[in-house]
């Protein structure tokens, strides 16, 4: 029987991952803290939010009193924490919400999980992060646990300082923290600001296909059910204290992927395969674009047994089918 609290759980990420526990672990209380953001939709577990193992409650995980209350409340023995703003352009236009949330935001769940829990093994403070605290590779290598953080973005410096803030809590409380570094994700119910999504939907609509520079940025694209396991996975297998990247070994140029998406949608369209390739246009580069993520997932592959399991052309599939399904009704 554990008590979980899930931040962010109307987000993309998160929706899958509370679905997931909800279902897969009906002995669990799971209790979903979300302010709603603009990322956030609801509706997204519209298929689970009967269950009586599962609660919802709007509000920040800033806010000091509420997460307080909920604690005593529900008893929370385990924090499983996903809200984020999470989306680098709106970093660079606002750095500030990106503080605040992704760092001030953590530190308040740190503290009051440290003022709660009366050490015992049953308690984990599990914190997701992303491979972006690395900085960005050039055409060789790879991202290890290891690897020095080098953030890049004010987006992938918020996620880097929690990070650092959750170590400090195991360093000095002896809390019991887990982090997991993740790459790129893709799947059903991504917001549409997202490269994928917003792709899908401009083909469908046949508008123009923005790509950033020229298109040779590499990113390493996991599909968000196989990130999801390995939470489980690390959640229940993890080594207090530990790290752990996650990845696909799925590297893949920007352009190269849109060509991809391209193909697909064209031929569930009827259109001439390739047809919309007229919709790609060059846009001005990002601001400190990184240039290629590509993680090393041996330390988990090896310690905890996870491996990924969706192919990427069975994943995109997935995803394009469940986008058509959205964006044409
Ligand atoms: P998302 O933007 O889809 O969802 C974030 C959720 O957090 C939203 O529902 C939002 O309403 C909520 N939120 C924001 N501020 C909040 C606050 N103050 N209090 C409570 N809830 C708040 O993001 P996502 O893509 O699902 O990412 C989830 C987590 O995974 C983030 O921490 C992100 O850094 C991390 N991550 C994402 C990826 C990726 O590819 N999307 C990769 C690695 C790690």
């Amino acid at each position: 029987m554990k008590s979980i609290l899930i931040t962010g759980g109307a987000g993309f990420i998160g929706s899958h991952v509370v679905r997931h526990f909800v279902s897969k672990f009906p002995q669990y209380k799971v209790v979903n803290l979300d302010i709603l953001t603009y990322a956030a939709d609801l509706t997204r577990l519209q298929d689970i939010e009967k269950k009586t193992n599962y609660r919802f409650i709007k509000g920040s995980i800033n806010d000091t009193s509420l997460v307080d209350k909920i604690f005593n409340d529900f008893k929370i023995d385990s924090v499983i924490n996903l809200a984020a703003e999470s989306h680098v352009d709106q970093s660079i236009l606002d750095p500030d919400k990106f503080a605040k949330t992704n760092i001030l935001g953590t530190l308040n769940l740190l503290n009051i999980s440290n003022k709660y829990w009366k050490k015992n093994d049953t308690q984990r403070f599990y914190h997701i992060s992303t491979d972006e605290v690395y900085g960005d590779l050039g055409d060789k290598g790879y991202f290890n646990e290891d690897s020095p953080y080098k953030p890049k973005s004010p987006y992938s410096a918020s996620k880097a300082s929690a990070d650092h803030l959750v170590r400090a809590f195991y360093e000095t409380y002896n809390l019991p923290i887990l982090i997991s570094c993740c790459s790129n994700n893709y799947g059903p119910d991504q917001h549409e600001e997202k490269l994928i999504p917003m792709t899908i939907k401009n083909i469908i609509n046949q508008k123009n296909i923005p790509i950033y520079g020229d298109g040779q940025n590499i990113r390493d694209w996991i599909f968000v059910k196989d990130h999801v396991n390995a939470i489980d996975d690390i959640f229940h297998k993890g080594i207090i204290g530990e790290t752990y990247n996650i990845g696909s070994n799925n590297e893949i140029k920007n352009l190269d992927l849109i060509h991809q998406i391209i193909d697909i949608c064209d031929e569930k369209m009827n259109n001439t395969r390739g047809e919309s390739a007229k919709l790609i246009r060059f846009v001005e580069d990002r601001l400190g674009h990184d240039f290629r993520y590509a993680i090393d997932n041996t330390k988990i592959a090896n310690e905890i047994g996870w491996n990924p399991s969706t192919e990427f052309k069975i994943g995109l599939e997935d995803t394009i089918n469940a986008y058509f399904t959205k964006f044409i009704i």
